[in-house]
């Protein structure tokens, strides 16, 4: 089942790239199609061996014992360590994720998670380049590609989405980069910003606006209902969903995150 799914898309992708290749001579720089055992990302994120995708519809492994984790727990406790990953790969379990463990980032109260992941493709769309982030923000977003994103896609453009052009992850910064204020999100590896969706090699629809390949031919843009509808969707999985003319600060990329809903706090979906 999940094997003839792939291959129907990759057949329908197909098809696309072979009608826009003679054709296309211009397009920006597109996120190469993932391959099934995806050996390229082993060098894009070195330090440790990928773990394989799971088959969705496995049975859970929470009883198996944590592989391809870091020795280290840097600065955290160790138990908080262990807690997190034992969490993690409940979460994961079972999800059409290609993951890798990593060190785990900072320290309690500033910047980091315990226990960070490289995550390369989720539901079949490769993140390109492979994205920081816990575990929780990993799961979140296999929902919204795997039940909105990909249906979208294919309603309103035609087309499977192959990738997304990773903008920033993890990142040990502010909000909106300043000098002073509350931590970003990306600061706890809870944020993607996603400046781009691509549907094969040429053809792709960037947040900031306009498609290239067929999508520019047949006038559907990042101004058409796509974006807009892959906005909207997002906040069902998210707690924090920004774009272009939510602030100056994103203009050319959809932002997402899972910051902690406290009493008080609200989903801001702008
Ligand atoms: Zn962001």
């Amino acid at each position: 089942m999940h094997a003839r799914l792939r291959t129907t898309r990759l057949t329908a992708l197909a098809v696309v790239v072979v009608g826009l290749a003679a054709t296309d001579a211009i397009a920006s720089a597109p996120i190469p199609r993932a391959k099934p055992d995806l050996p390229s990302v082993a060098l894009a994120v070195p330090n440790a061996a990928i773990i394989p995708r799971r088959k969705p519809g496995k049975p859970s492994s929470a009883e198996v014992p944590a592989r391809g984790w870091p020795k280290s727990t840097g600065a955290w406790p160790k138990s908080e360590v262990l807690a997190a990953r034992a969490a993690c790969e409940r979460m994961l379990s079972g999800l059409d994720i290609i993951w890798r463990p990593d060190q785990p980032i900072g320290e309690p109260g500033g910047c980091g998670t315990p226990a960070p992941i490289a995550i390369a493709e989720v539901a079949q769309i490769r993140i390109d380049p492979p994205a920081t982030v816990n575990c929780a923000f990993a799961q979140a977003l296999h929902g919204w590609f795997s039940q909105s994103v990909q249906l979208l896609a294919r309603s309103r453009v035609g087309a499977s989405v192959a990738g997304i052009r990773n903008a920033s992850s993890y990142a040990c910064r502010r909000r909106n980069n300043a000098s002073s204020g509350k931590l970003s999100e990306h600061a706890r590896a809870n944020a993607l910003d996603i400046a781009a969706f691509a549907f094969s090699k040429k053809t792709q629809i960037t947040v900031a606006g306009g498609g290239t390949g067929l999508l520019q031919k047949t006038g559907l843009s990042a101004n058409g209902n796509f974006t807009t509808a892959v906005r909207k969707s997002a906040c069902g999985y998210f707690n924090t969903v920004l774009g272009p003319g939510a602030d100056r600060y994103h203009g050319d990329h959809f932002h997402v995150d899972l910051m902690k809903l406290r009493p008080g706090r609200f989903k801001m979906c702008r």
